[in-house]
């Protein structure tokens, strides 16, 4: 599943594919071999290209109409895009929003000779037809075939949604020749590039050659929005690894005591918090909100790496052993939470300690929390406090270092790693929901 993600504001892409794997009919006649070619396959397939391309783009965000297999109707899709488009306006009143829809094109459902590329746009709408007419030119280059030209058509999802916008058949479904093609990767590519291509060249954003793209697939760090004072703001890596950065005061969380298995949630930023169970053996990590104890196992023999808001909206991290090291400071303290501390510039004599989560490095005995995916940090510089993310990471020893580093490259003061149900990510959808691993959320740290 994929989801938007909110960079800086400045362009915002909605992308549809059309139909669903199950839309009745839209599909190609029998090939001679008996098989068929369900349009969806071929629209999915291109703007999933098309949001590959456009995520080495920081100052494009994307948008898709639908992540299901099923198909989602119509009007569902509309009214998802003009919500999206709303929320994105509220925040970036400024940004240009446009929408492409994908297609593949029919005449009459059996094998003929109509062919072509052909773009559409809402009769009445002179800003669409530009846009659209931008579209046709590249797409039409990069396909190859007829260009059946740029035409003004009633369709629903070019009238209905709120943000300029296009519709794009590429080739015929019904012609056998270009229904081969609609098969290949090669036309696919072709197609979302030629996409892009108008795209670029509508916002008029320089192309991004192919070489200097990141391959997505190693870990590079490239933060690159500014980090400003009392902003929440959002950034992401070409990877996928997320960062919001927020002011100590914004800082909130909810606690769940009672949940046990997996919940969404409705928060605009998040990270899960402290999970834990009924078992001791998976009370980990201690919480302590607005001055209450939620959380502090007595098996904590060893000391515990705890990021902490006081009152004053001051932040610290300190390593304590229970409850009692905090003595009157407990009074003080606004929000407290257990993790695995990866690093404390502030403290000498810190230093990297797996067990310091208050389990033996227990692997192999029912609990290893490796916790490399979600890390709460803080920037002294700055005054900001960070959620961090990272996606599709396992848990794994090398991997953590491979976190310090990355703490260290983004300049963190100090850094907790935590325990969000183990294995859990920040997702900011047009739903705001964020999901545990299966296992349960107990605590959310969000942003006010
Ligand atoms: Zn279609």
């Amino acid at each position: 599943m994929r989801n938007e993600v909110i960079k800086m504001g400045k362009y915002w892409i909605a992308l549809d594919d059309g139909h669903g794997i199950d839309t009745a009919g839209k599909r190609t006649p029998y090939f001679e071999d008996g098989s068929y070619m369900i349009e969806n396959e071929f629209n999915n397939s291109v703007i999933n290209k098309v949001y590959d391309l456009l995520k080495f783009y920081n100052e494009i965000d994307v948008f898709l109409t639908k992540s299901e297999k099923y198909d989602v109707s119509l009007d569902e899709r509309i009214r998802r895009v003009n919500t999206a488009y709303d929320n994105y306006n509220k925040k970036f009143p400024n940004s240009k929003c446009v929408l492409v829809s994908v297609h593949a094109n029919a005449f009459n459902g059996i094998w003929g000779i109509q062919n072509g590329t052909s773009t559409h746009y809402y009769p009445t709408n002179m800003i669409d037809k530009a846009f659209a007419e931008i579209i046709n030119k590249n797409l039409v280059s990069k396909t190859g075939l007829r260009n059946r030209g740029n035409t003004g058509n009633d369709f629903q999802i070019i009238r209905d949604c709120k943000m300029t916008a296009c519709l794009c058949e590429c080739a015929f479904m019904d012609n056998l020749k270009e229904a081969k093609l609609l098969l290949t990767d090669e036309f696919r590519q072709a197609c979302a590039e030629g996409i892009v291509n108008g795209l670029l060249e509508y916002f008029g954003i320089s192309k991004i050659e192919k070489n200097k793209q990141n391959s997505g697939e190693k870990y590079e760090y490239n933060f690159s929005e500014a980090q400003i004072n009392n902003k929440v703001i959002y950034s992401e890596t070409s990877n996928g690894s997320r960062q919001i950065f927020l002011p100590p005061e914004k800082v909130n969380i909810d606690v769940y005591p009672n949940l046990k298995s997996n919940n969404t949630f409705k928060y605009e930023y998040a990270i899960n918090a402290t999970f834990f169970g009924g078992n001791p053996v998976y009370s980990t990590s201690p919480l302590i909100v607005d001055g209450k104890v939620y959380r502090w196992g007595s098996n904590y023999d060893k000391p515990q790496s705890c990021f902490i808001i006081y009152s004053d909206n001051s932040v610290d991290m300190k390593r304590l052993k229970s409850v009692s090291d905090l003595g009157n400071n407990l009074y003080s303290v606004k929000h407290l939470i257990g993790g695995i501390g990866l690093i404390n510039n502030k403290d000498k004599n810190f230093k990297y300690d797996l067990t310091s989560e208050g389990f033996d490095g227990s692997i192999g005995i029912g609990v290893s929390r490796k916790c490399n995916k979600t890390v709460l940090a803080y920037i002294e510089n700055t005054n900001q406090v960070v959620f961090l993310t990272r996606p599709n990471i396992y848990h794994s020893h090398p991997q953590e270092y491979d976190l310090i580093k990355l703490c260290k490259d983004c300049e963190y003061t100090f850094a907790v790693a935590l325990d969000g149900g183990g294995s859990t990510f920040m997702i900011a959808d047009e739903e705001y929901k964020l999901k545990g691993d299966g296992r349960g959320i107990y605590s959310v740290l969000f942003c006010e």
